[in-house]
């Protein structure tokens, strides 16, 4: 069978009022390893095809007509749900016997996204059970597996027909104008774990059980990433600190094999020395956390489970080892002051945090967030699930705050913008 799987346009994607446009004017490609998984997982006697409309930036209508000219008997879609609105169109207009939707978006919407025109879905993984529904007669319905034992899981294969690897590959130029600078820069993405067992309020990680590779694992597709001519490697988790035994066992692992280059994950900010020692020994040269406060009322109400004492002790130690940090921070909390707002960039200057990133709090579908929004009262309806049963092109959810205070956010990730970016 010719088998058809893509991630979707951006076109229509629903607006949000929560990054600035400074960070996605250079946006980072990051190879789509889910529907790479599901791929990899597919018998070899079938014809697979990848189309990666996301990271090229395709429109709706040449995503089409590349379905369309390559004319597969199973489409498969990878959705989130800011992209529902494209996964719509496409369900509607490719000319495919057999159309199948996997990915986030479905493990909360499935009736709604077969109701749209999807024959099958796959909730949590699809690694296994999409194969297998190839290969026994394709029938229609609302799939489900979660693979505790991702360690079980085929090696990711990265090469298939329509799949460039090379450019995955992010060099000094196409990245962040102030981040990986260095031209000869070579830098893959990989996942070492599934998952995240933390229960942040503002977050969409769906998954809560933490599931994991084996180090030798992980090293062995660091070894296969640098064998494909990476010299630079990000691993990709929700969290991949979760566990600081298996980070020391990652670490001992990379040194072990002798293996030299440079690395980066993220994860959250805690830290301990001994593991502190083993990053910076094995390579680790920067870390990706969300610290998102340094206000402890803020903080507990988001359910970090983080302290600012804890955060403060985290720089220290990324400072200590050369571990370069990459924060993102949230504004816009209910209880968040103005004063608050008003000394943060001189407290992130105090932790000498190289690369904060600023976000404004934002009600994404199926986050305790949302619920809370819905069940005070600022929101009357429930806007998401309206847009999963009938999407529109750039949807956008009411402000859960006034106009004034939105403006003042805005104002504050700018300001900060400015102050830590553009040298101002
Ligand atoms: S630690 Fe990160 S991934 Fe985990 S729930 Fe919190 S924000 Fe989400």
């Amino acid at each position: 069978m010719k088998v058809m799987l893509i991630t979707l346009p951006k076109e229509g994607q629903t607006k949000d009022f929560t990054t600035p446009s400074f960070y996605s004017s250079n946006p980072v490609r990051y190879i789509p390893l889910g529907i790479l998984a599901v791929a990899t997982s597919i018998s070899p006697d079938h014809d697979i095809r990848i189309l990666d409309a996301d990271s090229y930036g395709l429109s709706i209508d040449y995503t089409v007509r590349r379905i369309n000219e390559f004319a597969p008997d199973v489409l498969g879609i990878s959705a989130v749900t800011r992209k529902a609105f494209a996964m719509s169109k496409i369900l509607k207009r490719a000319n495919v016997s057999l159309k199948v939707v996997g990915g986030p978006h479905v493990t909360h919407y499935a009736k709604e996204t077969i109701n749209l025109g999807a024959d099958a879905t796959f909730k949590h993984d699809s690694d296994r059970n999409f194969n297998e529904w190839l290969n026994t007669g394709c029938k229609r319905g609302i799939y489900e597996d979660y693979i505790r034992n991702i360690d079980s899981l085929p090696f990711i294969r990265r090469e298939f027909s329509g799949f460039e690897l090379e450019d995955y590959m992010l060099s000094g130029e196409d990245t962040q104008k102030t981040l990986f600078k260095q031209k000869s820069l070579r830098r893959l993405a990989m996942m070492s774990s599934k998952g995240c067992p933390f229960r942040c309020v503002f977050c969409d990680v769906q998954d809560k059980e933490f599931r994991f590779l084996s180090p030798q694992r992980v090293v062995d597709e660091m070894e296969h990433l640098l064998s494909c001519g990476a010299n630079s490697i990000h691993i990709l988790d929700d969290c991949f600190n979760t566990d600081s035994n298996r980070v020391i066992k990652v670490c001992e692992e990379i040194k072990k094999r002798g293996l030299k280059f440079q690395w980066s994950c993220r994860g959250r900010a805690v830290l301990d020395r001994t593991t502190a020692e083993a990053l910076q020994s094995a390579g680790c040269v920067r870390m990706h956390v969300g610290i998102e406060s340094l206000n402890p009322e803020v903080l507990k109400w988001m359910n970090k489970r983080i302290t600012v004492e804890t955060t403060g002790e985290f720089c220290d130690l990324c400072n200590e080892y050369g571990i370069e940090i990459v924060a993102y921070f949230v504004l816009g909390a209910p209880m968040e002051t103005r004063e608050y707002r008003e000394k943060l960039p001189d407290m992130i200057r105090e932790l000498k945090i190289k690369y904060p990133f600023f976000n404004i709090l934002y009600p994404s579908a199926n986050t305790k967030y949302y619920r809370e929004l819905m069940a005070n009262g600022t929101y009357k309806m429930d806007y998401w699930q309206a847009f999963a049963e009938k999407p529109v092109p750039n949807f956008e959810i009411p402000l859960p705050r006034s106009e004034e205070l939105q403006d003042e956010l805005e104002k504050t990730a700018e300001r900060c913008i400015k102050i830590f970016f553009n040298g101002g």
